[in-house]
């Protein structure tokens, strides 16, 4: 299992400061964790975190990415009379998750702690009642008066901001609990197996990337650049999946569930995965009795969506983690199935070969 060592890092991650476009806390965290192991540690000019770990062989070289941007905000005004923040979202936000909700405000002055505004139900007629407040008719409040107040907290346009959200463990350490998982377990999936392969010399017949991408919720950026620094010959991304056992989910819009095992996603709006290597991956996960789900994302997109479009193609998969309500400030997932993705993401690269990958694209 994870030890707590691993959990402890894994907390750090998750609590740190790090939407789209302003990760350098958050890379930071991962880029001294894996300067104790990687053989290698670079940042490309966008921001992603690049390590290495050498096999017996250069080529193939294997991508195992993992974003460590957050979903947030960014200040997009602060209004005259009463000195709160107006926003824009970094990524996909639901109106409804917003309200009343913590959030921390970087300003070039430190961090300020707000909240999402809401009217008490004493103001709200019974129609008023009933309707979802759009995220444009939001205010953050920082406890100012004024905008002059405000201003004087160091609160400027284009300031960052994020969910308050802190880590815990539940069911006695089974599960857990935060902000970020997405996708910060993916990245943290990714530097447990290049840890493993290096402190366990693992023989392993290829040279392994770990990635921790940037700007993935706004686009998919930072999988981007990385895909053209590291030229993968194939590709696991490793990322949050959701998890549909959660009441008035159906079964089709999201069949994996928590504690289950990790998913295997088979389509997503960015990719269809290479077939041969989807199979491959399936088999291998049989083989060994790690469990794992199919899975289908109908509207969502991953950093494959872009690696494996990259130069003359690269094969790709996601693998995930059922994680319950991302996109908001707390999400819950299984550190079982955290262990089994780290566990398959590891046999996998074992088994990457030149043979193997080359067969990924033979005819
Ligand atoms: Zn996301």
């Amino acid at each position: 299992m994870v030890d707590k060592k691993a959990i402890n890092l894994l907390k750090e991650m998750l609590e740190s400061f790090g939407p789209a476009g302003f990760e350098r806390e958050t890379a930071t965290i991962v880029k001294k964790a894996v300067k104790a192991y990687a053989d290698d540690v670079t940042v490309d000019k966008l921001g992603s975190v690049i390590f290495s770990h050498k096999g017996t062989s250069e080529r193939p070289k294997i991508l195992l990415a993992g974003h460590i941007d957050e979903v947030g905000f960014v200040v997009s005004g602060v209004d005259e009379k009463t000195g709160f923040l107006t926003f824009n979202p970094l990524g996909g936000w639901w109106d409804q998750v917003l309200l009343s909700q913590r959030v921390i405000v970087r300003t070039e002055k430190g961090d300020v702690h707000g909240v999402i505004s809401a009217k008490p139900p004493h103001l709200l007629s019974p129609e008023e009642a009933k309707k979802v407040v759009e995220k444009k008719n939001m205010y953050i409040d920082i406890g100012a008066t004024s905008k002059k107040e405000t201003e004087q907290m160091g609160v400027k346009i284009g300031d960052p901001v994020v969910p308050y959200s802190l880590f815990s463990t539940i069911r006695n350490g089974k599960l857990a609990m935060g902000k970020a998982f997405d996708d910060r377990i993916g990245a943290f999936i990714a530097m447990e197996v290049v840890r493993r392969l290096a402190e366990g010399k693992v023989k392993h017949a290829n040279t392994v990337y770990g990635a921790a991408t940037v700007q993935e919720e706004v686009g998919l950026r930072g999988a981007t650049t990385v895909a053209h620094v590291v030229d993968p010959d194939v590709a696991i991304a490793l990322e949050v999946d959701i998890s549909g056992d959660v009441p008035g989910v159906r079964a089709h819009e999201a069949p994996s569930r928590m504690g289950k095992g990790p998913t295997i996603c088979t389509y997503d709006t960015s990719m269809i995965p290479n077939q041969a290597l989807k199979q491959f991956v399936i088999n291998t996960a049989k083989r060994l009795k790690i469990p794992f789900q199919l899975s289908i994302v109908s509207a969502g997109a991953t950093d494959a969506g872009r690696i494996h479009i990259s130069r003359a193609g690269c094969p790709s998969i996601v693998i995930g983690v059922p994680t319950r309500h991302i996109h908001s400030h707390v999400g819950i997932l299984s550190l079982e199935d955290v262990e089994n993705a780290i566990k398959l993401t590891l046999e996998l690269v074992k088994r990457f070969d030149k043979k193997i990958v080359n067969g990924f694209t033979a005819f």
